[in-house]
């Protein structure tokens, strides 16, 4: 254990060198223990040709552990793609179920890989899941929402979903970070964390939680379900909204009504109200509205859109039920 410290701290003395991947040496070293262990023992002896010798090695240690890893190179390339402009927003209705009208919007995020095409955030969320980068991307989603908001006819009534992730959360400039990026938007704002965030009830989170609601922030417990959920979870967040994962919508006969029913009961009786996600169809969305759901969001309401085509989707919405909207909400990647 001793010997790890000392190589550890040797290796991070030497940090400028590897220019920020100390993170793939570390786990390169340890992954191939034979090279590691030669590594550390030259590093050890205070001699300077050896340290050399030793470096070099570390060096091209580096250097197969950065190609062989896809992770480091997707986190680079988001890093260079947030610079180079290659992201944007895209924006998915979120309507009430008994008027079927719009009530807001959850702001999704997207990548345009100049080589690779567009990808939707199932390729490169997790993957950049606990970095600084994740934290920039959202102050990026909540800095264009912000944009789209002074360009757009967008009803007072609507709310902007921006989905936060856990490590951002754990950051002490979270609050200053969204209070800035979100602007005169902030009263709008509705953040949604996800179950597994919300897991580590930290008094850091807690508090940074606390600070967003009395600035007026709503918060949504995103994915209810899919994660650990539990009741005094809901109860201590006092959540405005609980979304109800769209896998849910794939039980079949009673079960899924029965279960719905359950859900929007105990959601209510903590003051919240219940969103449900992946309706795709006339005949699911009958089964929401029966069950006493509040609100909506799927395809069949409207695919997440660019910013023209939610121009186009607020102004028709303002005059007209969802049901006649179709025909402008399109599919995601038209505009
Ligand atoms: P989520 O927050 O639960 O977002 C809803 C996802 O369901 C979106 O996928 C949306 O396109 C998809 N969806 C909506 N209606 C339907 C439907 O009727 N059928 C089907 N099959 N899918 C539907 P998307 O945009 O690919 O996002 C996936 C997840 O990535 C999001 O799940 C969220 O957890 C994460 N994500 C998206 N944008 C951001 C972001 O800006 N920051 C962070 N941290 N996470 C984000
Ligand atoms: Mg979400
Ligand atoms: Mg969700």
């Amino acid at each position: 254990m001793r010997f790890f410290q000392r190589y550890t701290a040797r290796i991070r003395r030497l940090r400028p060198v590897f220019d920020g991947h100390l993170d793939a040496v570390v786990t390169v070293a340890v992954a191939s223990s034979l090279a590691g262990l030669l590594a550390a023992s030259l590093i050890a002896s205070r001699d300077a040709v050896v340290l050399a010798i030793a470096l070099s090695a570390c060096s091209a240690l580096v250097y197969v552990g950065y190609r062989l890893r896809p992770k480091v190179k997707l986190r680079r390339a988001a890093r260079i793609g947030l610079r180079r402009g290659e992201f944007h927003v895209v924006y998915q209705p979120i309507v009430d179920t008994r008027t079927r009208h719009c009530v807001g919007v959850e702001a999704l995020l997207r990548w345009g890989h100049p080589k690779f095409g567009a990808g939707g955030p199932g390729l490169f969320i997790g993957e950049l899941e606990g970095t600084r980068l994740l934290s920039a991307l959202t102050c990026f989603v909540l800095r264009e929402a912000n944009n789209a908001l002074t360009q757009l006819p967008f009803p007072q009534h609507w709310h902007i979903s921006i989905n936060i992730c856990a490590r951002h959360l754990l950051e002490d400039r979270f609050v200053e970070d969204i209070c800035e990026s979100a602007g005169p938007m902030l009263e709008r704002l509705v953040l949604e964390l996800t179950e597994r965030s919300c897991v580590e009830r930290t008094p850091r989170v807690v508090t940074a939680l606390s600070h967003m609601k009395q600035r007026g922030v709503r918060l949504s417990l995103d994915d209810f379900g899919t994660g650990f959920s539990n009741l005094d979870l809901l109860a201590d967040f006092r959540f405005d909204y609980v979304k109800v994962d769209r896998r849910f919508l794939a039980l079949r006969g009673e079960a899924r009504i029965q279960f719905l029913k359950s859900v929007a009961a105990l959601v209510h009786a903590l003051g919240a109200k219940v969103v449900v996600e992946g309706v795709e169809c006339a005949a699911e969305h009958d089964v929401v509205q029966r069950s006493g759901i509040d609100l909506a969001q799927g395809y069949w309401y409207g695919k997440p859109m660019a910013v023209d085509q939610l121009r186009a989707f607020a102004s028709a919405s303002a005059s007209a039920s969802i049901n006649t909207l179709h025909d402008v909400t399109g599919t995601e990647h038209e505009a």
